[in-house]
């Protein structure tokens, strides 16, 4: 359709080399966090990229790869780092890497977790007109939105909770990028709706793991964006209407933000 695929294709070609075990010898770490690490990362590619760089690349990615692809994005000392940290990933589900040891880097200024929701999710969503899902996928482009899932924001609630366990400052935020944007999401744990996070819930080995686990709170927040991801996606797509009355619902009843761009045209 355009230049852009193959421009990319060919600096991602590049650029590929560096794998992970590389990228640790630049952060300061504790022997047995180094250790994990190494282990996890080592046949995981990575870049030195800016966040722009890597949106855009995820930008292609939910188009180009059916299934999800999961990248985390690192600040420290001046220099940035585009991780691949997915594990395994089928249609319906991926897990990526835990970064975790990678907190004990005291000059880590920013951790951020980025992946996608494939345009291909379309095509295997029963409620979602199979002719709209062919005719996305085949233009690459949607009105339609793919919303950030409970798992998602369980998964931004844990990053919270370790953060806090840690005592640490720096700056995390998660990332859904899918067909027709780009969302960020965020949890105000002191929220009423988190106030019994650590009750009810199964043991875990640390906070993060019991509050990830909440069954309850995960339970309300999936019906509840199960409903708006329908409603979201009125006949002919997102309005801004809508979608700044999600926005707005999501704040006053769970303590979740969500910020939204949609994506540019390509
Ligand atoms: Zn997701």
């Amino acid at each position: 359709m355009n230049g852009s695929p193959e421009n990319i294709s060919r600096r991602e070609f590049l650029k590929a080399a560096a794998v992970g075990g590389l990228l640790l010898s630049e952060f300061v770490l504790p022997a047995s966090a180094r250790a994990a690490l190494e282990k996890l990362l080592n046949s995981q590619e990575y870049y030195n990229e800016t966040l722009e760089e890597l949106l855009t690349r995820l930008e292609l990615a939910v188009y180009e790869s059916d299934t999800e692809v999961m990248w985390a994005w690192v600040e420290r000392g001046g220099k940035s780092y585009a991780m691949n940290i997915l594990h395994k990933a089928t249609d319906r589900t991926a897990h990526g890497v835990n970064l975790t040891p990678l907190h004990e880097d005291r000059a880590v200024e920013k951790a951020y977790l980025l992946h996608t929701h494939p345009a291909a999710l379309f095509l295997v969503d029963p409620k979602f007109p199979r002719a709209k899902a062919e005719q996305i996928v085949r233009e690459r482009e949607s009105r339609y939105a793919r919303i950030p899932s409970s798992g998602d924001i369980m998964e931004m609630v844990a990053d919270r909770v370790r953060l806090n366990e840690m005592n640490l400052k720096r700056e995390i935020k998660h990332f859904v990028v899918e067909p027709s944007g780009v969302w960020s999401y965020d949890a105000d744990l002191a929220h009423p709706f988190f106030k019994d996070i650590f009750s009810g819930t199964p043991e875990g080995d640390t906070q993060a793991e019991m509050a990830r686990g909440n069954w309850s709170l995960g339970m309300t927040l999936q019906g509840a964006l199960e409903d708006w991801q329908e409603r979201l996606n009125g006949e002919k797509g997102m309005s801004e209407e809508t979608r700044k009355e999600f926005i707005a619902v999501f704040a006053k009843e769970y303590g979740v933000t969500f910020s939204y761009t949609p994506r540019a045209a390509t």
